[in-house]
């Protein structure tokens, strides 16, 4: 056959309204510069209405009424224009997302977010770089690490730490896992896990932490194959924090069974509570008997950013390994996370030769390559510019007044919780976390559980307040969890008024129906 004849039986044909112009207009490239600017103008100003339009959290729609809106979508018939997309988006996400820059949103730990970190975000999807190859990132590989060392230093670390950013704190807790468990099988048993598999005495390795621990560690230690039973939970004191003398009991406890512990995770801020365990005990306990130290910082990382309340978090440098969660603390848009370790040479452990995208004979320091560093992600997004964004306009110090005013405001909300005879509060907080519930006036009769849920959903479905909860000890309580610095004591003054408002109304109900 004629070549002619054979690329034209291949060649696929433009159907009758579509020219070469319109099939690739919607490419990012030279030849699109307008189109670019102005679909990014329109979500922009889509943005904008979002923050003038938005008055509550949420809006309280129901997952079924939300859930319709979506039964006459054909995904395989798109749209004629952004107009219609965008007026499609509002419809089903904008108008009911949850909205965390609002001081009466206080429920999970969802910050807001700066602005140059949004700026950011523009540059990072559009050029979209990749950080696991210099030959795909350049400069991005350079300004990631300098946040690394910038990170590692504020830690305490010397300039022997290094890490890698990451999606998230669950994430950065398997780094801390896996590496504690790789380590000691090397170091201890002369066993190269990452070659050969798990040693034959792996079912015995224990990995404490406390109570209050985040699940992830859970999960990680199935992930790993450990299996949740490696995990050895320890007791907390009364401000939930891991308690060192239970740490130092539960250790010989498991030694006298034979079993081997390997690591410590320590929580630095609480997801529940916003406490620090006891970093300096817990790293001595660690040295004791061999054990990796791994912290957990992804939320009480915000501490390293002031100057006031650095010193809560002091012994956070004694650790082997430190999970940061920017998008936690650092007022930075979701994903933002780090790993870090103390000795940069702990990190080879899990370095895997691709020879087609690190070859043996080029240099690792003459071009640099972050997937050396990184367990669950080749192709991993350039989130380290928004920090780097927030950095250098903002500063430091900045941030940390952020920190401080959150802190304060927590501690004054606990103080109006705990002097109220309304609330039973749990814990004073370290950082910005209160767990408490509303108590009735005459407790005869009334399910307290119920009435706390009964308050916490209402405020949902209203959308006027967004709070969490928690179970202690098979009790339901409610939890604030204050990481906007600007929600004041006024915001929380209204909010506990409002509690209040609510659980009266159940406590009435509960006694007419009791009384009928
Ligand atoms: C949120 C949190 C994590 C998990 O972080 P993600 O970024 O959500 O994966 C881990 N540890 C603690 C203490 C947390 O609060």
């Amino acid at each position: 056959m004629e070549k002619q004849t054979l690329i034209s039986i291949y060649a696929t044909e433009l159907p009758e309204n579509e020219t070469d112009d319109t099939l690739y207009n919607d490419i990012f490239h030279e030849g699109t510069e307008t189109g670019y600017r102005l679909a990014i103008r329109a979500a922009a100003e889509q943005i904008s209405g979002f923050l003038k339009h938005t008055k509550k959290p949420f809006s309280g729609i129901k997952p079924a009424t939300l859930l319709a809106e979506f039964e006459n979508i054909s995904l395989d018939t798109p749209l004629p224009d952004y107009k219609s997309l965008y007026d499609e988006v509002n419809a089903l996400y904008i108008k009911h997302a949850t909205a965390f820059h609002l001081p009466q949103y206080i429920a999970h730990l969802n910050c807001p977010v700066v602005i140059p970190a949004l700026a950011a975000e523009v540059i990072i999807s559009a050029i979209n770089s990749s950080q696991d190859t210099y030959d795909q990132s350049a400069g991005g590989t350079f300004i990631e690490r300098r946040l690394i060392d910038w990170t590692g230093k504020q830690i305490g670390y010397n300039t022997q730490c290094d890490g890698v950013f990451t999606g998230g704190g669950s994430q950065s807790n398997l780094m801390g896992l896996l590496l504690a468990r790789d380590y000691y099988a090397l170091a201890y048993l002369n066993h190269n896990i990452k070659l050969q598999g798990h040693p034959a005495n792996a079912h015995k390795f224990r990995i404490f932490v406390s109570e209050k621990a985040h699940f992830s560690n859970q999960k990680n230690a199935s992930l790993m194959g450990l299996g949740e039973q490696a995990i050895i939970k320890v007791g907390t004191d009364e401000r939930f924090r891991l308690d060192a003398a239970q740490l130092e009991k539960a250790v010989q406890e498991e030694i006298e069974k034979g079993n081997i512990p390997i690591a410590i995770v320590a929580t630095a801020g609480t997801t529940d509570f916003g406490n620090i365990d006891p970093l300096e005990d817990i790293s001595r306990i660690a040295r004791q008997h061999n054990m990796w130290m791994h912290v957990d910082a992804a939320y009480g990382c915000g501490l390293l950013l002031s100057d006031k309340y650095r010193h809560l978090i002091n012994g956070i440098e004694l650790a082997d390994s430190v999970t940061v969660d920017y998008h936690k603390s650092f007022f930075q848009p979701i994903s933002s996370s780090a790993f870090l370790v103390r000795n940069k040479l702990h990190l080879n452990i899990i370095k895997h030769h691709a020879d087609y995208l690190n070859p043996k004979e080029q240099d690792y320091d003459e071009l640099p390559a972050q997937i050396n560093k990184s367990i669950t992600q080749s192709t991993r997004r350039f989130d380290a510019l928004k920090l780097w964004f927030t950095l250098r306009l903002m500063g430091k110090q900045k941030l940390g007044r952020y920190t401080d005013t959150i802190i304060e405001t927590t501690e004054q909300a606990a103080c109006l919780i705990d002097n109220s005879h309304h609330f039973e509060l749990l814990s004073h907080s370290d950082l910005g976390v209160l767990v408490f519930r509303y108590i009735p006036q005459h407790t005869g009769g009334i399910d307290i559980c119920a009435m706390n849920l009964h308050i916490k959903q209402t405020m949902f479905f209203n959308g006027e307040v967004l709070v969490a909860s928690t179970r202690v000890n098979g009790q339901f309580y409610l939890k604030f969890t204050i990481l906007n610095p600007l929600t004041t004591i006024q915001h929380i003054q209204h909010i506990l008024t409002i509690i209040k408002k609510h659980g009266k109304d159940f406590e009435q109900r509960s006694h007419a129906t009791a009384n009928s």
